[in-house]
Protein backbone atom coordinates (compact mmCIF):
# COMPACT_ATOMS: atom_id res chain seq x y z
CA UNK A 1 0.00 0.00 0.00
CA UNK A 2 1.33 3.69 -0.70
CA UNK A 3 -1.34 5.39 1.35
CA UNK A 4 0.57 5.93 4.91
CA UNK A 5 -2.08 6.39 7.65
CA UNK A 6 -3.01 7.34 11.12
CA UNK A 7 -1.23 4.42 13.03
CA UNK A 8 -4.28 5.14 15.58
CA UNK A 9 -7.89 5.26 15.84
CA UNK A 10 -9.69 7.68 17.89
CA UNK A 11 -11.01 6.79 21.51
CA UNK A 12 -11.86 9.98 22.38
CA UNK A 13 -12.87 13.36 20.96
CA UNK A 14 -12.65 16.97 21.65
CA UNK A 15 -14.84 18.81 19.72
CA UNK A 16 -13.09 22.42 17.70
CA UNK A 17 -15.04 25.98 17.79
CA UNK A 18 -15.65 27.83 15.04
CA UNK A 19 -15.44 31.53 15.51
CA UNK A 20 -16.64 34.12 13.00
CA UNK A 21 -13.70 36.97 10.82
CA UNK A 22 -15.07 39.34 13.00
CA UNK A 23 -14.73 37.79 16.22
CA UNK A 24 -11.16 37.02 15.31
CA UNK A 25 -10.20 40.62 14.80
CA UNK A 26 -11.97 41.52 17.96
CA UNK A 27 -9.82 38.81 20.09
CA UNK A 28 -6.35 39.90 17.92
CA UNK A 29 -6.47 43.10 18.99
CA UNK A 30 -7.48 42.13 22.86
CA UNK A 31 -4.46 40.29 22.75
CA UNK A 32 -2.44 42.85 21.43
CA UNK A 33 -1.65 40.81 18.43
CA UNK A 34 0.02 38.95 20.48
CA UNK A 35 -1.48 35.05 19.80
CA UNK A 36 0.00 33.37 22.99
CA UNK A 37 -2.05 35.67 24.78
CA UNK A 38 -5.85 34.53 22.75
CA UNK A 39 -7.69 32.02 24.76
CA UNK A 40 -7.02 28.47 23.04
CA UNK A 41 -10.52 27.87 22.90
CA UNK A 42 -10.87 30.68 20.34
CA UNK A 43 -8.42 29.17 18.16
CA UNK A 44 -9.49 26.28 15.31
CA UNK A 45 -6.31 24.78 14.95
CA UNK A 46 -3.38 25.27 17.04
CA UNK A 47 -0.15 25.11 15.51
CA UNK A 48 1.75 26.84 18.33
CA UNK A 49 4.08 24.17 19.68
CA UNK A 50 4.01 20.52 19.78
CA UNK A 51 5.29 20.97 23.43
CA UNK A 52 2.87 19.54 25.76
CA UNK A 53 0.30 18.97 23.23
CA UNK A 54 0.52 15.34 22.23
CA UNK A 55 -2.58 13.11 22.67
CA UNK A 56 -1.59 10.10 24.88
CA UNK A 57 -2.38 6.70 24.09
CA UNK A 58 -4.40 4.28 26.11
CA UNK A 59 -1.56 2.73 27.14
CA UNK A 60 -0.18 6.31 29.08
CA UNK A 61 -4.08 6.34 30.21
CA UNK A 62 -3.76 2.83 31.72
CA UNK A 63 -0.16 4.14 33.45
CA UNK A 64 -1.63 6.94 34.50
CA UNK A 65 -3.71 5.18 36.77
CA UNK A 66 -1.00 3.38 37.99
CA UNK A 67 1.23 6.18 39.09
CA UNK A 68 2.23 5.95 42.77
CA UNK A 69 2.24 9.35 44.40
CA UNK A 70 4.38 8.67 47.29
CA UNK A 71 7.20 11.47 48.39
CA UNK A 72 10.07 9.32 48.49
CA UNK A 73 10.58 6.02 46.59
CA UNK A 74 7.48 5.98 44.05
CA UNK A 75 7.53 3.00 42.17
CA UNK A 76 6.62 5.35 39.26
CA UNK A 77 10.12 6.52 39.45
CA UNK A 78 11.88 3.80 39.21
CA UNK A 79 10.10 2.89 35.93
CA UNK A 80 10.95 5.72 34.37
CA UNK A 81 14.61 5.85 35.37
CA UNK A 82 13.96 1.93 33.95
CA UNK A 83 13.25 3.29 30.81
CA UNK A 84 15.72 6.32 30.82
CA UNK A 85 18.48 3.93 31.57
CA UNK A 86 17.58 1.51 28.62
CA UNK A 87 17.39 4.18 26.05
CA UNK A 88 20.05 6.53 27.50
CA UNK A 89 22.49 4.51 29.56
CA UNK A 90 23.40 7.58 31.61
CA UNK A 91 24.43 7.52 34.67
CA UNK A 92 22.11 9.89 36.42
CA UNK A 93 18.49 11.35 35.48
CA UNK A 94 16.36 13.82 37.48
CA UNK A 95 13.29 14.22 36.82
CA UNK A 96 12.30 18.10 36.49
CA UNK A 97 8.84 20.02 35.85
CA UNK A 98 9.78 20.78 32.23
CA UNK A 99 13.29 21.13 29.94
CA UNK A 100 13.53 24.48 31.09
CA UNK A 101 14.25 23.23 34.67
CA UNK A 102 16.67 21.26 33.40
CA UNK A 103 18.15 23.72 31.90
CA UNK A 104 18.12 25.75 34.33
CA UNK A 105 19.81 23.43 36.80
CA UNK A 106 22.71 22.17 34.37
CA UNK A 107 23.81 25.95 33.54
CA UNK A 108 23.87 27.11 37.16
CA UNK A 109 25.90 24.42 38.51
CA UNK A 110 28.30 24.31 35.27
CA UNK A 111 28.63 27.86 34.31
CA UNK A 112 30.07 31.41 35.72
CA UNK A 113 29.78 34.84 34.16
CA UNK A 114 31.77 35.20 30.95
CA UNK A 115 31.50 31.25 30.07
CA UNK A 116 30.43 29.98 27.17
CA UNK A 117 28.10 27.65 26.08
CA UNK A 118 28.35 26.43 22.12
CA UNK A 119 25.39 24.22 20.05
CA UNK A 120 24.51 23.67 16.62
CA UNK A 121 21.36 26.52 17.41
CA UNK A 122 20.38 26.86 20.88
CA UNK A 123 16.40 27.27 21.48
CA UNK A 124 14.86 30.15 23.14
CA UNK A 125 14.23 29.11 26.31
CA UNK A 126 17.79 27.52 26.59
CA UNK A 127 19.64 30.87 25.36
CA UNK A 128 17.62 32.50 28.12
CA UNK A 129 18.71 30.11 30.73
CA UNK A 130 22.44 30.85 29.69
CA UNK A 131 22.32 34.22 29.68
CA UNK A 132 20.78 34.25 32.96
CA UNK A 133 23.78 32.72 34.56
CA UNK A 134 25.98 35.64 32.92
CA UNK A 135 27.32 33.02 30.24
CA UNK A 136 27.16 33.56 26.72
CA UNK A 137 25.77 31.19 24.10
CA UNK A 138 27.01 30.86 20.94
CA UNK A 139 25.10 29.14 17.85
CA UNK A 140 27.62 27.36 15.32
CA UNK A 141 24.88 25.85 12.46
CA UNK A 142 26.43 24.70 9.63
CA UNK A 143 27.01 28.47 6.87
CA UNK A 144 25.34 26.34 4.14
CA UNK A 145 22.07 26.60 6.91
CA UNK A 146 21.94 29.88 6.35
CA UNK A 147 20.14 29.14 2.96
CA UNK A 148 16.79 28.47 3.66
CA UNK A 149 16.34 26.90 0.21
CA UNK A 150 19.37 24.87 0.53
CA UNK A 151 18.03 20.79 0.62
CA UNK A 152 20.14 19.34 2.79
CA UNK A 153 19.88 15.74 4.73
CA UNK A 154 21.58 17.05 7.98
CA UNK A 155 20.89 20.86 7.90
CA UNK A 156 20.80 20.40 11.65
CA UNK A 157 24.68 19.58 11.88
CA UNK A 158 26.85 21.61 14.27
CA UNK A 159 29.70 23.70 12.19
CA UNK A 160 32.76 21.18 13.93
CA UNK A 161 35.43 23.76 12.51
CA UNK A 162 33.40 26.52 13.47
CA UNK A 163 33.41 24.80 17.30
CA UNK A 164 37.61 23.69 16.82
CA UNK A 165 38.30 27.42 15.76
CA UNK A 166 35.97 28.81 19.06
CA UNK A 167 37.92 26.09 21.79
CA UNK A 168 41.04 27.27 20.28
CA UNK A 169 40.38 31.03 20.45
CA UNK A 170 38.01 31.16 23.89
CA UNK A 171 40.30 28.25 25.52
CA UNK A 172 38.56 25.02 26.84
CA UNK A 173 38.50 26.58 30.63
CA UNK A 174 35.61 28.90 29.51
CA UNK A 175 33.52 26.40 27.62
CA UNK A 176 31.87 24.32 30.42
CA UNK A 177 30.36 22.17 27.71
CA UNK A 178 29.03 21.63 24.36
CA UNK A 179 25.45 21.09 23.37
CA UNK A 180 23.80 19.56 20.52
CA UNK A 181 20.37 20.09 19.75
CA UNK A 182 18.34 17.22 18.57
CA UNK A 183 16.19 17.90 15.69
CA UNK A 184 17.76 21.27 15.23
CA UNK A 185 14.50 23.50 16.75
CA UNK A 186 15.37 27.12 15.93
CA UNK A 187 16.88 26.27 12.92
CA UNK A 188 14.09 24.39 11.03
CA UNK A 189 13.47 21.19 12.77
CA UNK A 190 16.24 19.87 10.96
CA UNK A 191 18.04 16.98 11.97
CA UNK A 192 21.57 16.46 12.88
CA UNK A 193 23.66 13.07 11.90
CA UNK A 194 25.34 10.64 13.50
CA UNK A 195 28.24 11.45 11.91
CA UNK A 196 28.10 15.20 12.95
CA UNK A 197 28.01 14.06 16.91
CA UNK A 198 30.52 12.15 16.39
CA UNK A 199 32.59 15.14 14.98
CA UNK A 200 31.77 17.23 17.72
CA UNK A 201 31.92 14.51 20.54
CA UNK A 202 35.87 13.93 18.86
CA UNK A 203 36.74 17.65 19.42
CA UNK A 204 35.12 17.71 23.03
CA UNK A 205 37.29 15.13 23.64
CA UNK A 206 40.29 16.51 22.71
CA UNK A 207 39.79 19.62 24.67
CA UNK A 208 38.31 17.72 27.79
CA UNK A 209 34.72 19.48 27.29
CA UNK A 210 31.57 17.27 27.97
CA UNK A 211 28.83 16.92 25.29
CA UNK A 212 24.95 17.26 26.06
CA UNK A 213 22.06 16.42 23.72
CA UNK A 214 19.46 18.83 24.18
CA UNK A 215 17.49 15.81 23.24
CA UNK A 216 13.59 17.19 23.03
CA UNK A 217 13.44 15.03 19.72
CA UNK A 218 15.65 12.94 20.12
CA UNK A 219 13.16 10.27 17.91
CA UNK A 220 12.25 12.23 15.21
CA UNK A 221 16.24 12.66 14.97
CA UNK A 222 17.05 9.14 14.87
CA UNK A 223 14.18 8.60 12.09
CA UNK A 224 15.60 11.05 10.13
CA UNK A 225 19.29 9.20 10.80
CA UNK A 226 17.31 6.10 9.51
CA UNK A 227 16.00 7.05 6.79
CA UNK A 228 19.09 9.47 5.17
CA UNK A 229 22.36 8.43 6.91
CA UNK A 230 24.33 6.17 4.86
CA UNK A 231 24.69 2.44 6.86
CA UNK A 232 21.62 3.20 9.32
CA UNK A 233 19.04 1.82 7.15
CA UNK A 234 19.37 -1.55 8.97
CA UNK A 235 19.04 -0.09 12.31
CA UNK A 236 15.73 0.40 14.19
CA UNK A 237 15.05 4.17 15.39
CA UNK A 238 15.84 2.83 18.90
CA UNK A 239 19.12 1.59 18.27
CA UNK A 240 19.80 4.43 16.39
CA UNK A 241 18.99 6.59 19.31
CA UNK A 242 20.75 4.64 21.83
CA UNK A 243 24.44 5.26 19.47
CA UNK A 244 23.22 9.23 19.84
CA UNK A 245 23.00 9.22 23.57
CA UNK A 246 25.84 7.00 24.05
CA UNK A 247 28.08 9.60 22.35
CA UNK A 248 27.15 12.02 24.78
CA UNK A 249 27.63 12.96 28.56
CA UNK A 250 24.47 13.94 29.68
CA UNK A 251 21.43 15.67 28.10
CA UNK A 252 18.04 17.87 28.91
CA UNK A 253 14.96 16.90 28.16
CA UNK A 254 11.45 17.95 27.48
CA UNK A 255 9.26 15.14 27.95
CA UNK A 256 6.66 17.67 26.52
CA UNK A 257 7.76 16.66 22.80
CA UNK A 258 9.44 13.15 22.44
CA UNK A 259 7.43 11.47 25.19
CA UNK A 260 4.02 12.54 24.09
CA UNK A 261 3.85 14.02 27.62
CA UNK A 262 1.62 17.08 28.62
CA UNK A 263 4.52 18.19 31.16
CA UNK A 264 7.41 17.21 31.98
CA UNK A 265 11.52 16.58 31.81
CA UNK A 266 14.38 15.06 32.94
CA UNK A 267 18.01 15.89 33.31
CA UNK A 268 20.75 13.29 32.76
CA UNK A 269 24.53 13.33 33.43
CA UNK A 270 27.30 10.76 33.75
CA UNK A 271 29.43 13.02 35.98
CA UNK A 272 28.85 11.87 39.69
CA UNK A 273 30.10 15.12 41.46
CA UNK A 274 27.64 17.22 39.21
CA UNK A 275 24.64 14.85 39.50
CA UNK A 276 24.97 15.65 43.71
CA UNK A 277 24.79 19.65 42.80
CA UNK A 278 22.37 19.10 40.51
CA UNK A 279 20.33 17.05 43.09
CA UNK A 280 20.69 19.57 45.75
CA UNK A 281 19.68 22.09 43.41
CA UNK A 282 16.75 20.08 42.38
CA UNK A 283 15.34 19.46 46.45
CA UNK A 284 15.61 23.45 46.43
CA UNK A 285 13.34 24.55 43.48
CA UNK A 286 11.90 21.52 42.01
CA UNK A 287 10.91 18.89 44.68
CA UNK A 288 12.63 15.87 46.16
CA UNK A 289 14.88 13.67 43.50
CA UNK A 290 12.22 10.70 43.00
CA UNK A 291 9.51 13.01 41.52
CA UNK A 292 11.11 16.57 40.82
CA UNK A 293 8.37 18.79 40.23
CA UNK A 294 6.25 15.98 38.75
CA UNK A 295 3.26 13.65 39.92
CA UNK A 296 4.03 9.86 39.62
CA UNK A 297 1.07 9.68 37.27
CA UNK A 298 3.02 11.96 35.13
CA UNK A 299 6.48 9.87 35.65
CA UNK A 300 4.51 6.92 34.19
CA UNK A 301 3.05 8.33 31.48
CA UNK A 302 6.61 9.68 30.53
CA UNK A 303 8.11 5.91 30.87
CA UNK A 304 5.38 4.62 28.49
CA UNK A 305 5.85 7.77 25.93
CA UNK A 306 9.73 6.97 25.17
CA UNK A 307 8.74 3.49 24.53
CA UNK A 308 5.60 4.33 21.94
CA UNK A 309 7.45 7.10 20.12
CA UNK A 310 10.66 5.07 18.96
CA UNK A 311 7.96 2.55 17.14
CA UNK A 312 8.80 2.97 12.96
CA UNK A 313 5.07 3.08 12.00
CA UNK A 314 4.96 6.13 14.29
CA UNK A 315 7.45 7.87 13.49
CA UNK A 316 6.85 7.11 9.14
CA UNK A 317 3.54 8.59 10.13
CA UNK A 318 5.36 11.77 11.65
CA UNK A 319 7.38 12.70 9.16
CA UNK A 320 5.47 11.84 6.32
CA UNK A 321 2.54 13.96 7.51
CA UNK A 322 4.60 16.92 8.33
CA UNK A 323 6.23 16.20 4.90
CA UNK A 324 2.77 16.53 3.19
CA UNK A 325 1.96 19.97 4.55
CA UNK A 326 5.65 21.47 3.27
CA UNK A 327 5.54 19.95 0.30
CA UNK A 328 1.83 20.77 -0.50
CA UNK A 329 2.32 24.48 0.47
CA UNK A 330 5.89 24.84 -1.34
CA UNK A 331 4.97 23.39 -4.28
CA UNK A 332 2.01 26.02 -4.72
CA UNK A 333 5.20 28.76 -4.13
CA UNK A 334 5.00 29.15 -0.58
CA UNK A 335 8.82 29.79 0.23
CA UNK A 336 9.49 27.54 3.76
CA UNK A 337 12.71 25.84 5.02
CA UNK A 338 13.83 23.00 2.84
CA UNK A 339 13.51 20.16 3.39
CA UNK A 340 10.40 19.84 5.78
CA UNK A 341 11.90 19.37 9.13
CA UNK A 342 10.53 17.09 12.00
CA UNK A 343 7.78 19.02 14.05
CA UNK A 344 7.37 21.22 12.19
CA UNK A 345 6.96 23.38 9.18
CA UNK A 346 8.49 26.72 8.73
CA UNK A 347 7.66 29.56 6.22
CA UNK A 348 10.29 31.92 5.24
CA UNK A 349 8.47 35.32 5.86
CA UNK A 350 10.80 37.38 4.87
CA UNK A 351 10.98 35.52 1.80
CA UNK A 352 7.16 35.79 1.44
CA UNK A 353 6.58 39.49 2.79
CA UNK A 354 10.07 41.02 0.94
CA UNK A 355 8.08 44.39 1.70
CA UNK A 356 8.12 43.86 5.44
CA UNK A 357 11.93 44.66 6.77
CA UNK A 358 12.69 42.41 9.85
CA UNK A 359 12.43 45.58 12.25
CA UNK A 360 8.31 45.42 11.47
CA UNK A 361 8.38 41.29 11.85
CA UNK A 362 6.94 40.12 8.86
CA UNK A 363 6.35 36.79 10.79
CA UNK A 364 4.46 38.50 13.30
CA UNK A 365 2.23 39.97 9.98
CA UNK A 366 1.95 36.20 8.81
CA UNK A 367 1.07 35.04 12.03
CA UNK A 368 -1.40 37.32 12.94
CA UNK A 369 -3.16 37.11 9.17
CA UNK A 370 -3.42 33.35 9.35
CA UNK A 371 -5.39 33.74 12.61
CA UNK A 372 -7.70 36.18 11.14
CA UNK A 373 -8.02 34.23 8.16
CA UNK A 374 -8.48 30.86 9.02
CA UNK A 375 -8.48 30.59 12.90
CA UNK A 376 -5.19 29.16 12.85
CA UNK A 377 -2.47 29.75 15.39
CA UNK A 378 1.00 29.66 14.52
CA UNK A 379 4.74 31.28 16.01
CA UNK A 380 7.13 33.41 14.76
CA UNK A 381 10.61 32.40 15.21
CA UNK A 382 12.60 35.45 14.14
CA UNK A 383 13.02 38.59 15.67
CA UNK A 384 10.74 39.16 17.42
CA UNK A 385 11.84 35.60 19.68
CA UNK A 386 15.31 36.14 19.05
CA UNK A 387 16.24 39.76 18.75
CA UNK A 388 19.30 40.88 17.05
CA UNK A 389 20.35 37.36 17.32
CA UNK A 390 17.51 36.53 15.05
CA UNK A 391 19.38 34.92 11.88
CA UNK A 392 15.93 34.50 9.64
CA UNK A 393 12.12 35.58 10.13
CA UNK A 394 10.06 32.61 10.37
CA UNK A 395 6.60 31.50 10.99
CA UNK A 396 6.62 28.19 12.58
CA UNK A 397 3.42 25.63 11.94
CA UNK A 398 4.22 22.95 15.09
CA UNK A 399 2.19 19.42 14.66
CA UNK A 400 1.16 17.99 17.99
CA UNK A 401 1.77 14.28 18.03
CA UNK A 402 -0.90 12.01 16.91
CA UNK A 403 -3.79 15.12 17.32
CA UNK A 404 -4.86 16.53 13.99
CA UNK A 405 -6.25 14.34 10.76
CA UNK A 406 -5.20 15.00 7.48
CA UNK A 407 -8.77 16.88 6.57
CA UNK A 408 -7.55 19.50 9.34
CA UNK A 409 -4.04 19.61 7.54
CA UNK A 410 -5.49 20.17 4.08
CA UNK A 411 -7.73 23.14 5.88
CA UNK A 412 -4.67 24.67 7.02
CA UNK A 413 -2.83 24.23 3.62
CA UNK A 414 -6.24 25.97 1.76
CA UNK A 415 -5.91 28.94 4.18
CA UNK A 416 -2.00 28.83 4.18
CA UNK A 417 -2.29 29.30 0.08
CA UNK A 418 -5.88 31.83 0.23
CA UNK A 419 -3.30 34.06 2.46
CA UNK A 420 -0.39 33.43 0.03
CA UNK A 421 -2.85 35.00 -2.82
CA UNK A 422 -3.32 38.66 -1.56
CA UNK A 423 0.26 38.86 0.50
CA UNK A 424 0.67 42.19 -0.70
CA UNK A 425 -1.74 43.31 1.93
CA UNK A 426 -0.28 42.57 4.59
CA UNK A 427 1.63 45.32 6.84
CA UNK A 428 4.43 45.36 8.98
CA UNK A 429 3.98 45.25 12.96
CA UNK A 430 5.51 47.62 16.08
CA UNK A 431 6.10 46.48 19.44
CA UNK A 432 4.39 48.49 22.07
CA UNK A 433 5.45 46.87 25.30
CA UNK A 434 7.91 43.75 26.02
CA UNK A 435 9.26 42.26 29.19
CA UNK A 436 12.91 41.48 29.78
CA UNK A 437 13.16 37.99 28.99
CA UNK A 438 11.53 35.91 26.24
CA UNK A 439 9.51 39.05 24.79
CA UNK A 440 7.33 36.51 22.54
CA UNK A 441 5.49 35.18 25.55
CA UNK A 442 3.67 38.51 26.50
CA UNK A 443 4.79 41.20 24.06
CA UNK A 444 2.08 44.05 22.74
CA UNK A 445 1.84 44.31 19.08
CA UNK A 446 0.29 47.55 16.88
CA UNK A 447 -0.01 46.91 13.36
CA UNK A 448 1.34 49.49 10.96
CA UNK A 449 -0.14 50.87 7.91
CA UNK A 450 1.37 50.33 4.82
C1 LIG B 1 10.82 22.73 24.20
C2 LIG B 1 12.27 22.78 24.14
C3 LIG B 1 13.02 23.10 25.27
C4 LIG B 1 12.40 23.50 26.60
O1 LIG B 1 11.52 22.57 27.10
P1 LIG B 1 10.22 22.99 27.94
O2 LIG B 1 9.63 21.70 28.37
O3 LIG B 1 9.35 23.78 27.04
O4 LIG B 1 10.68 23.82 29.09
C5 LIG B 1 14.39 23.09 25.15
N1 LIG B 1 14.98 22.78 23.97
C6 LIG B 1 14.29 22.48 22.86
C7 LIG B 1 15.00 22.14 21.60
C8 LIG B 1 12.92 22.48 22.89
O5 LIG B 1 12.23 22.19 21.80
Amino acid sequence: MQTIIEPFRIKSVEPLEQTTPAERERYLEQAGYNLFRIEAGKILIDLLTDSGTSAMSTEQWAAVMRGDESYAGSNSFFRLKRAVDELTGFRHMVPTHQGRAAERILFTVTCKPGDLIPSNTHFDTTRANIEFVGARAVDLPLPEAADTQARLDFKGNMDVAALEALVRKEGPQKIPLVMLTVTNNSGGGQPVSLANIEAVRGVCANYGIPLYLDACRFAENAWFIHQRELGYQAWAPKQIAQRMFSLADGCTFSAKKDAFANIGGFLCTNDDRLAQQETNLLILTEGFPTYGGLAGRDLEAIAVGLEEVLEPDYLQYRITSTGYLGRHIADRGVPIVEPPGGHAIYIDAAKMLPHIPADQFPGQALAVELYRHAGIRSVEIGSVMFGAAARHELLRLAIPRRVYTQSHIDYVVEAILEVNERKRNICGMEIVKEPPFLRHFSARFRPLAC
